[in-house]
Parts: C-alpha cells; sequence; structure tokens
C-alpha cells in the first residue's frame, strides 16, 4: 500500500515534490520535544494551495493519513508524525506579498517564517506582534494552529487577534477562503476560528492575511529583584497602574536565573541573589523627558521598598541582554539536565496562590525535587518544571513527577486553570485534556473532527 501511494505521488507531482531520505523522515518526522520515534511514509514539499488540495484528494482517495508541519519548533508533539503518515511540510511556501499601509494587513503563505514576516513588516514601519525565542524556525501556520502566545500576549493578546483571512485546505481536497481581509464580518458562524488553535486536525492552513499593529516606540527594559513571590504580584499591579504601556511583564525564580547564567556564560545583573526577578518591557513614553519618567518610578519602587535591587537598560545591547537572560531559560534548563515540564495558566487573581500551594507540596512531600518556575505573569501563564536531582535514578524521577502532576492538576482543575496555556495538546498532554475541558465539550470537539474530516486522516491521534 505505502509503495503503491508513492507511485500515485510520482505519476501525479514532478520529480522532488517528496522525499523519502531516511535524514529528511528524521528531521520531518518530528517536532521540539524529540521524544517521539518519527516514522513517516514520505515528505511532501507542495508550492502552491493547488498542490495541496490535489495532494490531499490522493490521501483521502488511497486513506493515507496527512501531518501538517511548519518549523517544528511545536512543545506538544502535533507535528510528529510515527505512523507511516504523509508529513506535509510547508517549507516551499513562503512568499510574502506586499503591505498594505492603509488596512495594515499583508498577505503570506503559511510557511513564511515568523521573524521573516516581522521583518517584512518592519520596513514599513509596523509589525505582526507574535513574538517569542523559537521566532527563527517558527512559521505563521505553526502559530495559527497552536494560537501561539509568547512575550507580548500582556500587550497584543495572542495569534487569534492578529489573522484575519485564512485559506484552508480540508482532508477532502476543498479549499475554504475565509474572511479575506475583513474587519468586521458578522454572518455567522466564524469558520476561520475553528483552525486558529486547533493543532491542524481540522484542516491545512496555506495562506493567510495577517492584520499588523504599528511598530511600538522605542522601548525600555527594567529587570528587578525581589524579595518574595507576593512582591511579583504587588509589582505587576504598581507597573499596571504606572501610567506607562507594559510590552511584556516575565518573572523567573533565582534557580532559572542561576541555569541560564551558567549555560549562557552570562553575568547576574545583582551582586545579591534574591528569591524573585521580574523583567519588564514598557514603551518609552512620548515625551523630552521620558528617561527622567522612568528613572524617577525606579526610584519610587526603591523608596516604597517593593524592590530590592533593579536595572533599566542603558542601551539596546543591555536590554537584549536582559532578555537573554528570560529567553534563555528553556534551552538553559534542556542542557542542564532530565526535566519534567509544563505549561499552565491560572487565572491571574490565583497565580499567587497556585504557586504557593505547589511549592508547599513539594516542600513537605518532594523536598528533593528543585522547581524552576519562570513565565507570563502578566497572561497568568506558568512555566513550571522539575529537574532530576544528580543522585536519583531516572525512572524514580519520573515516577515521583507522575505522583506531584496528579496533585498539581487537581489544583489546576480546582482553581479554573489551564493544563496547556499556550503548547497546545498535540500528543504529549492528550492525557490531560478532561482536567480542562468537560467531558461535553470533548464529545462537541469529537463531532466537528468528524465533520471536517470523517475518516480521522488528518493529523490523527492529536488532541482527541
Ligand atoms: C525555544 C522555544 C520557545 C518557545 N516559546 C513559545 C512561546 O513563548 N509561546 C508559544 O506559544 N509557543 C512557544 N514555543 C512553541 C512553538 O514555537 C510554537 O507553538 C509555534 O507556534 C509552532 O510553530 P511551528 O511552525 O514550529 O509549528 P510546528 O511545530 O511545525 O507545528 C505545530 C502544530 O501546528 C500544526 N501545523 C503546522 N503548520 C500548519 C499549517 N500550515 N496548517 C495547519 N496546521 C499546521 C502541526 O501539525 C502541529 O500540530 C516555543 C518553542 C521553542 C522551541
Amino acid at each position: 500500500m505505502s509503495h503503491d501511494f508513492l507511485k500515485t505521488l510520482d505519476s501525479s507531482f514532478a520529480r522532488g515534490f517528496y522525499s523519502v531520505d531516511p535524514s529528511d523522515l528524521k528531521e520531518y518526522g518530528k517536532d521540539w520535544t524529540k521524544v517521539y520515534e518519527p516514522k513517516p511514509l514520505a515528505i511532501c514539499f507542495p508550492q502552491s494551495t493547488d498542490e495541496v488540495s490535489k495532494l490531499m484528494k490522493l490521501c483521502t482517495a488511497a486513506r493515507v493519513a496527512v501531518v501538517p508541519s511548519g518549523g517544528r519548533t511545536g512543545l506538544a508533539g502535533g507535528a510528529v508524525a510515527a505512523n507511516n503518515e504523509i508529513v506535509v511540510s510547508l517549507i516551499k511556501m513562503r512568499k510574502m506579498g506586499e503591505i498594505n499601509t492603509l488596512s495594515h494587513s499583508m498577505w503570506c503563505e503559511a510557511g513564511a517564517v515568523t521573524e521573516a514576516v516581522h521583518e517584512h513588516a518592519q520596513s514599513v514601519g509596523l509589525t505582526w506582534p507574535i513574538d517569542f525565542a523559537s521566532k527563527g524556525s517558527s512559521t505563521v501556520g505553526g502559530n495559527i494552529a497552536t494560537n501561539a502566545g509568547g512575550v507580548k500576549v500582556i500587550r497584543y493578546g495572542l495569534t487569534r487577534n492578529w489573522v484575519l483571512g485564512l485559506t484552508v485546505v480540508l482532508m477532502s481536497g476543498e479549499v475554504l477562503r475565509l474572511n479575506g481581509s475583513l474587519e468586521k464580518n458578522n454572518t455567522g458562524i466564524d469558520l476561520r476560528q475553528m483552525f486558529i488553535g486547533t493543532e491542524g486536525i481540522l484542516g491545512i492552513v496555506t495562506e493567510c492575511i495577517l492584520k499588523l499593529a504599528p511598530l511600538p516606540r522605542e522601548s525600555d527594559v527594567f529587570f528587578f529583584a525581589l524579595g518574595d513571590l507576593p512582591a511579583v504580584f504587588k509589582l505587576f499591579e504598581v507597573a499596571r497602574r504606572s501610567g506607562f504601556t507594559l510590552n511584556a511583564y516575565e518573572c523567573l525564580s533565582d534557580e532559572c536565573l542561576g541555569v541560564v547564567t551558567a549555560h549562557r556564560g552570562l553575568a547576574s545583573p545583582f551582586p545579591v541573589h534574591r528569591p524573585q526577578y521580574v523583567l519588564c518591557e514598557v514603551e518609552r513614553p512620548e515625551s523630552e523627558d521620558a528617561r527622567a519618567k522612568l528613572e524617577a518610578w525606579l526610584g519610587s519602587l526603591f523608596e516604597s521598598g517593593l524592590v530590592q535591587d533593579a536595572v533599566l537598560a542603558q542601551s539596546p545591547k543591555e536590554a537584549a541582554n536582559l532578555w537573554a537572560m528570560r529567553e534563555g531559560i528553556s534551552e538553559s534548563l534542556a542542557h542542564a539536565g532530565l526535566l519534567h515540564k509544563h505549561d499552565i495558566s491560572l487565572p491571574i487573581a490565583r497565580l499567587q496562590e497556585f504557586i504557593e500551594t505547589w511549592t508547599h507540596d513539594l516542600t513537605q512531600n518532594y523536598s528533593g525535587l528543585n522547581p524552576y518556575i519562570f513565565g507570563h505573569i502578566g497572561d497568568g501563564n506558568l512555566h513550571v518544571n522539575l529537574m532530576k536531582p544528580a543522585d536519583m535514578d531516572a525512572a524514580e524521577f519520573r515516577k515521583l513527577c507522575t505522583k506531584v502532576d496528579q496533585n498539581m492538576f487537581g489544583w489546576i482543575q480546582k482553581f479554573e486553570g489551564s493544563v496547556s496555556a499556550e503548547h497546545g495538546i498535540g500528543l504529549l498532554k492528550k492525557h490531560l485534556l478532561g482536567y480542562t475541558r468537560t467531558p461535553a465539550e470533548i464529545v462537541l470537539m469529537k463531532q466537528m473532527k468528524q465533520v471536517f474530516d470523517p475518516q480521522g486522516l488528518l493529523n490523527p491521534g492529536k488532541i482527541l
């Protein structure tokens, strides 16, 4: 069957349309999670919506499963192909159209790299404000399929807010062109939204019309050292009332700062260790004495005793160095040892209570396990991690983590949080879906999947 399907591809597309080279199968069959053994049948590289449509019709006729693939930076196994699937990689669909400076929008193909879109929009003073550490590899299609968040959500919201129109190919090969470049279109169910954040299980996004924002003015970056966890939330409240526009409000524990400075060979900005740190980026006020205003605010924070120490970056280079301490955490933790990690969200008002409850449980019952907590406080999104202690056996560590998780997910449910804030469900978190979604919701999701993909061939086994 597999061999027959490759013959069908040979007779339907030009040479080079697909690859069965073992290194491609290995590379394109996995994502950043790296925990699943890739085993795709072939990797296809369509160059247009029409080619994707033709391919999908052939796959449906032959009942061959398909996995949509972008930059493969996903952290939930959503782009993994481990069961003889056809991987549809959009890396040859990266065209970007002219920017419309009247409507602040642009057309692009879904394989366009996020950072390339930023650079393109920047040339006319605009931006697509979806920003995170993997932007140099992730694609617009992947960002849309995961409704990506990142470090600027506090100011701009999620990807969903920045998509006007979508072209989507269904498993049947049918092409839907949804919403064009309309800002307003109140004509029933907004089908476009079904494909945002559903990890490629309903259709393949091939083209998009993105909504752009004015490039923010220059920004200023503060790095604060704080005496305890409540100060992180108090400072957030104060920063929101400061009158400055917040671009980011990110927290990291002393353990996280230690790991990232060691791995990247960076010096901590502070001579004395403090339990918590916050990186706060604000848009520079539009006034001649902007700098004086920022410094006066900083002075008032010291005076009130809210911050123990702080730096205000004196140059873009210094600001980038401070950002490196925050953005380098994931990668540095991954290098430091065996990690057990979660990307969760809570109502902002209950974040502190959740962190205190979770860390208390660890101290009382699992004192050998050290937590590493960082995240996007402004969005209620925490990255919680446990690292295997050097003297603990890996199997024992995993067993303990499962026990810790049982309590943690119980509290997430109780505090009305989510088991996945921005990375998605994919394969990795399927077993956790029920903590956040009710049985009735899951039944409805399955029914929707049935409508768009009755044979269950598109990204099978993901989410549901
Ligand atoms: C260092 C690092 C930092 C990160 N930080 C963040 C962060 O701050 N915030 C955040 O939200 N994410 C973050 N991520 C996760 C990841 O970068 C995002 O989820 C990103 O949006 C994935 O894009 P991608 O193109 O790599 O998608 P892929 O990994 O290729 O795919 C992701 C999912 O989308 C589907 N898909 C891909 N393309 C399409 C398409 N055209 N049509 C339909 N479905 C498609 C895939 O099947 C899969 O289910 C981070 C990842 C790394 C490695």
